[in-house]
């Protein structure tokens, strides 16, 4: 079976929690695509030249444990601006995507731009508060001072450098299911998105 699943959306809205979950609910394997971003931002800051990172990627370098931090993420939406970048990261995410067996995918620009052909595309958002409040519990409880409002800024930063960027912009595919997660506890996001997928698995038999 050849099935996609598109997950896009902001930071912290909530697509890696329900990417795993549907992924986990309909035994389909899951890539989060920022990885990918975050691996190359992750070189850039060790100095690497990003196109070189990028060109250079290997699966297991997903499985890197620095990819988490604050500093990773703003590194990678700033490589994720190159289309060069953008180019070398394409076919390993449209081979996963079409692999037999099924895939979920998140990212950005999965819907819109690497699986237009995708058979649910979903586009979870939530406000930036709420996005902002989100990630702030999720850095306090992995320990250290993080300040609530430098959260917010730079969730901010990240939307608008990922939304006016002129390759692969964030934004929803045309045909794409909005969720919205603001006033949505997990189970009740994660219930919505796999009543979207079920709607539209192939049947079986
Ligand atoms: O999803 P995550 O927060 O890990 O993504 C990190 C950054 O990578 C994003 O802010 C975005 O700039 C970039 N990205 C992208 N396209 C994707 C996934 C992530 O441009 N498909």
């Amino acid at each position: 079976m050849r099935f996609t699943v598109a997950i896009d959306g902001p930071a912290a809205a909530g697509k890696g929690t329900i990417s795993k979950g549907v992924a986990a609910h309909f035994g389909l394997a899951h890539l989060d695509t920022g990885l990918l971003y975050r691996v190359v931002g992750r070189r850039m800051l060790d100095g690497e030249q990003p196109v070189d990172a990028a060109r250079a990627l290997m699966p297991e370098d997903l499985e890197r444990e620095d990819l988490r931090s604050a500093d990773v993420a703003q590194a990678a939406s700033k490589v994720a601006v190159i289309a060069e970048v953008r180019a070398a990261l394409v076919d390993f995410q449209r081979a996963f995507a079409r692999r037999s067996g099924g895939a979920v995918l998140d990212g950005r620009d999965i819907g819109t731009v690497i699986c237009p052909e995708a058979e649910v595309k979903l586009f979870v958002t939530a406000s930036a508060e709420v996005r902002a409040e989100r990630r702030y519990l999720e850095l306090s409880a992995r320990g250290g001072d993080v300040d609530r409002a430098q959260v917010l800024a730079d969730v901010r930063e990240r939307d608008a450098r990922d939304m006016d960027r002129s390759e692969a912009p964030l934004k929803p595919a045309e045909d794409a299911v909005l969720l919205d997660t603001s006033d949505l506890s997990i189970e009740s996001a994660l219930a919505a998105a796999i009543a979207a997928v079920e709607a539209k698995m192939p049947a079986k038999g």
